[in-house]
């Protein structure tokens, strides 16, 4: 199980850079297994096997020139296919932008590039990251490695899958209500979503702007913090970006104690709906909080509750707008074969066929929430609740450093079981959509398998805006904590699953 595909990124940093290994050894070990693992697990959109080994062989010659690289130059990584890169396909998981190819990289695309990482390829999503299942995707869906029968949740599950098939170390995801810390929860992964306006939205194909954010995702926490320290930061290129230092996540994640940190438990997220393996592993990594030194008390956080319905009048507005782009005259697929060349006729056809079931139900939601006469009664009366929902968390920030609950109410449902029922689906986010109403911090860490289904478990922790250092100070002493308990992390029992004859 000591091969170069289970390492970590801070392992084959560490090794590239006393040269025992190279980066294009790595990212065709890399490569080897997204081959060998891709028919059953279906994480990659696109795989650019040719380009990644041409930035490995880059890395490799600057460092035998003697340059000074950053810590994680030469190590792969993969990209959720909702960023720009320039020269690959940038689906999003969408018939519709099928065919197109990027002139221009994301800020996050750029940053990963300046700092020597390999970018493997793009990874599957549902449709414009509407989902919890990546069954949305256009392209067919992706397997859960724990168990192929089951989803990697969503919209990020091919970036999730991707860590626990060991076909990368590192991936970028992009959190509007959930869809890093999820995906993360449910493949037993680090997620993180940091601060609103601490990563650059710009060059990420826009769901809905006032809550999607980038976001790392790795195996550990460790490589979790260094990911997060190369892509987040300023940008001018986008307006909501914020001009302040990006907390140091990576201090965080070696610190290891939790003395004096008080710990809120949010009352409102667990009891009915919530999984009892899921409730069980959470009460204990709590008590686990506790006995490393933290103080733990119940916060209550009453308008929690209306999250979920405030999200799903916001966020579809914003899509109804953002997706309004995609006409068939300045992005997207054309659809242009019968007779009637009307504008109106090809943009309805172009749509109509190039979006699959849940961007249309989003986009009409969306549209009837602004339209006039509704727009108070749905939009305005939902920008109240966001409202709320920020008091909620200033107010219990003011009684604790940090807030934790599970990361999403079950385990890993089955291919097919939710993809009739909306509703269902959508409840994966009660946990995790507050922190993406009110802008704040948020990740998902892996707590052990539950006793029901023996599936990976998460717990959520939520910090205030730009203390985003403080999630990583809880993740790693409670990986530290855990792994002890363990003799490893939990992926390490996928690998010896698969040692198994
Ligand atoms: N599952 C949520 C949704 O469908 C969140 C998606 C996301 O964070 N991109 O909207």
């Amino acid at each position: 199980m000591n091969d170069l595909i289970h390492k970590g990124a801070w392992e084959l940093s560490q090794l590239m850079t006393g040269g025992q290994v190279s980066s294009q050894e790595v990212t065709t070990a890399c490569l080897e297994r997204i081959a060998q693992v891709e028919p059953a697990v279906a994480a990659f959109l696109h795989v650019d096997a040719e380009r990644a080994l041409e930035l490995a062989r880059r890395v490799d010659q600057r460092r035998a020139d003697g340059q000074e690289l950053g810590p994680l130059a030469g190590v792969p990584v993969a990209l959720k296919d909702a960023f720009a890169y320039a020269g690959a396909p940038t689906t999003c998981g969408s018939l519709i932008l099928r065919d197109w190819i990027p002139p221009y990289n994301a800020t996050v695309t750029q940053r990963l590039l300046d700092a020597g990482l390999v970018i493997l390829g793009k990874t599957n999503l549902d449709e414009f990251a509407m989902g919890s299942s990546t069954e949305n995707s256009a392209f067919g869906p992706t397997h859960n490695p724990w168990d192929l029968e089951r989803v990697p949740g969503g919209s990020g599950g091919g970036s999730a899958a991707s860590l626990v098939a060991f076909e990368t170390p590192l991936a970028i995801g992009s959190d509007t209500g959930g869809s890093i810390r999820q995906p993360a929860s449910v493949t037993g992964t680090v997620g993180v979503k940091p601060t609103y306006g601490g990563s650059s939205r710009y060059g990420l194909v826009a769901m809905a702007s006032s809550l999607d954010q980038p976001g790392p995702c790795a195996r550990s926490v460790l490589d979790a913090a260094l990911l997060h320290q190369v892509i987040a930061g300023w940008d001018p290129k986008d307006s909501t970006s914020i001009d302040a230092p990006v907390p140091d996540v990576v201090a965080a994640a070696q610190r290891f104690d939790l003395a004096g940190l008080k710990v809120g438990v949010v009352e409102e997220l667990g009891g009915e709906g919530y999984a009892a393996g899921v409730e069980q592993r959470f009460a204990e990594a709590v008590a686990l909080l506790e006995a490393g030194g933290a103080e733990v008390r119940q916060v209550s956080c009453p308008h929690f509750p209306l999250a979920l319905g405030a999200y799903y009048l916001i966020m579809p507005s914003e899509v109804s707008s953002n997706l309004a782009r995609f006409d068939a005259v300045r992005y997207g697929w054309r659809v242009d074969d019968d007779g009637d060349h009307s504008v109106e006729q090809v943009m309805r056809r172009s749509r109509g066929a190039g979006f699959g079931a849940e961007a249309k139900r989003r986009i009409i939601l969306g549209t009837y929430a602004l339209s006039s006469g509704y727009y108070d009664a749905y939009y305005g009366s939902a920008q109240k609740t966001r409202t709320l929902i920020i008091e909620d968390f200033a107010a219990a920030f003011e009684q604790v450093d940090v807030l934790v609950s599970p990361a999403t109410p079950t385990t890993a449902f089955k291919l097919g079981e939710r993809v009739d029922d909306p509703l269902a689906m959508y409840k994966a986010d009660l946990c995790t959509i507050p922190s993406n109403l009110a802008g704040n911090a948020a990740a998902s860490f892996p707590i052990g398998l539950s006793p029901q289904d023996g599936l990976p478990v998460g717990l959520q922790v939520m910090a205030p805006p730009l203390a985003d250092d403080r999630l990583y100070r809880v993740g790693a002493a409670l990986e530290r904590a855990l792994e002890e308990q363990w003799s490893g992390p939990l992926w390490a029992e996928l690998a010896r699953r698969e040692e198994r004859p």
